[in-house]
């Protein structure tokens, strides 16, 4: 694989599929998108992933368009990484073992590699985004769940099923924590995730629909317009609506947040401790539109509790690369795939 040209990025994600051309100098060109099929079957999404690629490859310049190489995948997890395939996404159950990779290889006809979103969006900011000139960091993104991707001398740590860097699914609160969309009880997911405090907040409101008047106010409209309580109303509460709150001056809300990056904040220290990394990358709308309301705690706490000589080199920071980032990692995907592959061949 030549990847001197550019390459095709995918970005498989629960509520849309992006697409892109990722030039050598980090440039995207001919972006697009389309909202991801529910309830067709796993074909209706492949068949939305190749159009949209084969979309792209159509509106390149010539030149580029001959240059392609390869095709970088983001995906959704769990995936297997090395047989390019979506194992068993909690969201779209429709690519439970979906063969993505080799569907896209076989309707491109350009070799494809995949990888979960966050490995990728590791790469993508080791490349161009917070972590450049870094080899060993630690990215978290904290959106509607909470996953991760460990850095380690250059490369991502994979583990012998790919599975390695699920930061999220640990748990904080063994004995009465909350339980996680996994099934583990008190993972971090299920505390600081957008999917995490809105669960939290629809029981508290269910239990005691006085305990929060902002919340019952935003479940309201759905509740009245969608008849089912629990359904279209509390069960609509989102990790925004939850921010919102605080913002707003509620109390559950608050606290409901404070608990939110109180946990994070201690997971980061222990992530510090298991890994002395340079840098947590802290990437994912939540964490965004918090910025440094969310980062400040937990550098705080990792000054004030960890191992003095780690806690001195690591620098907590957001990441730099947005919505973009699955397509953006994708060229280092394809990369690191290649140099690997050729490594391989050379040794056997
Ligand atoms: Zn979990």
């Amino acid at each position: 694989v030549n990847t001197s040209g550019a390459v095709l990025g995918l970005d498989l994600g629960g509520t849309q599929i992006r697409a892109a051309a990722v030039m050598p100098d980090g440039e995207l060109l001919d972006r697009r998108s389309a909202a991801t099929p529910h309830g067709s079957g796993p074909g209706a999404i492949l068949d939305a992933c190749a159009r949209l690629l084969v979309d792209v490859r159509d509106s390149l310049p010539a030149d580029v368009a001959a240059g392609l190489a390869a095709i970088g995948i983001s995906s959704m997890g769990p995936v297997d990484p090395w047989r390019g395939v979506v194992v068993d996404p909690p969201n779209v159950p429709d690519l439970r073992d979906a063969p993505l990779a080799a569907e896209v290889e076989r309707r491109l006809g350009l070799p494809a590699f995949l990888d979960r979103d966050t490995n990728v969006a590791a790469l993508g900011e080791h490349w161009m985004g917070a972590a450049r000139g870094h080899d060993d960091f630690l990215y978290v993104t904290v959106s509607t769940g909470l996953g991760g991707a460990i850095f380690r001398e250059g490369s991502l740590l994979m583990g012998p099923d790919g599975c390695a860097g699920e930061l999220g699914h640990v748990s904080l609160m063994p004995f009465d924590g909350p339980i996680c969309g996994c099934g583990g009880v008190g993972h971090l997911e299920a505390i600081s995730s957008g999917s995490g405090i809105a669960r939290s907040a629809a029981a508290a409101v269910a239990a005691d629909p006085s305990c929060s008047p902002f919340l019952a106010a935003r479940a309201a409209p759905a509740a009245a317009a969608g008849g089912v309580r629990g359904a279209g109303g509390i069960g609509r509460i989102s990790g925004r609506d939850v921010a919102d709150g605080e913002a707003a001056g509620d109390e559950i809300c608050h606290s409901l947040m404070e608990r939110a990056r109180r946990a994070f904040a201690i997971a980061c220290v222990g992530w510090v401790h298991a890994f002395d990394p340079d840098l947590i990358v802290v990437g994912g709308t939540l964490a965004e539109r918090q910025g440094d309301r969310w980062l400040d705690p937990a550098r705080e706490e990792v000054a004030r509790t960890a191992f003095r000589v780690p806690a001195a080199r690591v620098k907590i920071v957001a990441a730099t690369l947005g919505s973009d980032v699955g397509l953006v990692g994708a060229r280092p995907l394809v990369a690191a795939r290649t140099t690997a592959r050729t490594a391989a061949g050379a040794a056997g």
